[in-house]
């Protein structure tokens, strides 16, 4: 694609950036194939090749976004489904992460979505203050029918549905602690206990950590550690997204001088494709920030790379149970980790079922059920058929948004290192429990 930014634009590295991908696609629009927003909307402004030209004449015209391209922008999921298909390998994540910054530097929205999007962006990366909210949300459920009808009525019941009506208490585990290795020690890693995930269901890492401690893995869990910046990085908020990374860089570097890590564990695959990306994020800060933020991209882990490297062995017999897996979007796009999950759940003894349009989102996409609820609602609805299909008792997967997204269907979930942790001796996740009682 010929692009026309001039010099001046293109002292700019971020501008740079993105011309270097927008020369790199030929229009060819084998990504509208398997973009779940083109498949729904079968508008092409709703498909990659769209959003790319919307996007290439906003950033070289250096006019304000307009609503229109606001509109497309937001419209898109940043599955990353579109780079897997691409043939000629264009970083569209890159360029909507571009976008979506320059958006927010020269847009001004309705101020039902500021302030929608002001409150996400300062509850959601802190524990604490979610805790809060979800607590609050309770209360507030009975009193969404006062709210005039409209967009911002149904993003308010939208938040309100996905928060649970029960929480689990918080689990000390998470707090900052080593948690030392049982037996011979073979390793030492650095967890990522995460924003969301903790208070949403702090069984994740509970499992994580009795799962890798049983392997002879040191588990440290750094103090000032945070949100990896995904949430607002994905907002366009760049300058919070880089102040999360910055203190995360700070806390492992702390624990790499300490005692050494073999990895940077991330259970949530969204935070994962985040910090691999680090590197590309702090490409143009000072020395020091630029080696520590690569340093940690390069030894960023998903949990399933890291069993994989230490020899994960299940210590159970076969459990007689059939799991749909479900890819969630970061891991098998952003992350290219596709087989490696089904692998584990085989070799822990479970029959592994892929539903059909595995490549298709479920829709939770970090903050996207929030804010665009009626796509969300029909890919969930889809994913959630397509899982039942395949006649499995549970599904699994590693991501929290996905599982929170997916939690309401007729299957019980399991995070797939829930179900690990289980056959390796852990104990047995409720939905095993769930999936064992006659129907
Ligand atoms: S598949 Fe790749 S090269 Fe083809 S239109 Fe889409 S982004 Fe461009
Ligand atoms: S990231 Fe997903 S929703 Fe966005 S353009 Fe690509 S395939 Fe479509």
């Amino acid at each position: 694609m010929q692009t026309t930014f001039t010099a001046e634009q293109l002292k700019d590295s971020a501008t740079r950036e993105s011309n270097t991908i927008l020369r790199t696609c030929v229009h060819c629009g084998f990504c509208t194939a398997t973009c779940p927003t083109f498949q729904l909307l079968g508008d092409e402004l709703d498909s990659p090749r769209g959003r790319i030209y919307l996007i290439k004449d906003m950033l070289e015209s250096g006019r304000p976004a307009t609503e229109e391209v606001v509109r497309h922008v937001d419209r898109c999921l940043s599955c990353l489904s579109c780079m897997t298909t691409c043939p000629s390998g264009v970083n569209y994540m890159h360029l909507v992460d571009h976008a979506r910054h320059y958006i927010e530097e020269t847009y001004q929205r309705p101020l039902g979505e500021r302030l929608l999007r002001g409150v996400l962006a300062f509850v959601l990366p802190k524990p604490g203050r979610f805790r809060l909210a979800l607590k609050g949300a309770a209360l507030a459920r009975p009193f969404t029918a006062l709210l005039p009808a409209g967009m911002f009525k149904t993003r308010v019941r939208a938040m309100l549905k996905l928060a649970p009506k029960q929480l689990p208490p918080p689990d000390p585990m998470q707090d900052a602690q080593t948690h030392k290795a049982l037996g011979e020690k073979r390793g030492r890693v650095a967890l990522l206990t995460g924003c969301a995930q903790q208070v949403l269901d702090p069984g994740i890492n509970a499992a994580t950590i009795r799962l890798l401690t049983r392997m002879g893995i040191e588990v440290v869990i750094p103090r000032g550690q945070g949100c990896c910046g995904a949430l607002t990085h994905h907002m366009g908020q760049t300058p919070r997204a880089m102040d999360s990374a910055r203190a995360n860089l700070r806390a492992w570097d702390r624990e790499m001088q300490r005692g050494g890590l073999d990895a940077v564990v991330i259970n949530a695959s969204g935070c994962g494709t985040t910090v691999k990306d680090y590197g590309f994020m702090f490409r143009d800060e000072k020395p020091k920030w630029k080696e520590r933020a690569e340093r940690v991209s390069a030894l960023a882990m998903d949990i399933t790379e890291v069993l994989a490297k230490f020899n994960y062995a299940p210590t159970r017999a076969a459990p007689g149970l059939t799991v749909a897996y479900h890819s969630a979007c970061s891991l098998q796009h952003g992350q290219k980790i596709t087989a490696l999950p089904k692998q584990l759940l085989t070799k822990a003894g479970f029959t592994v079922k892929e539903p059909a349009e595995g490549h298709l989102c479920c829709g939770s996409a970090g903050t996207y059920n929030l804010m665009q609820p009626e796509i969300a609602g029909q890919l969930k609805e889809r994913k959630l058929a397509n899982l039942n299909r395949t006649g499995a008792q549970l599904i699994a997967a590693g991501n929290i948004g996905c599982l929170t997204q997916l939690g309401d269907g007729a299957l019980p979930t399991a995070h797939t290192v829930e179900l690990l942790d289980w056959m390796a001796g852990g104990p047995e996740p409720a939905a095993i429990t769930q999936a064992r009682q006659p129907a």
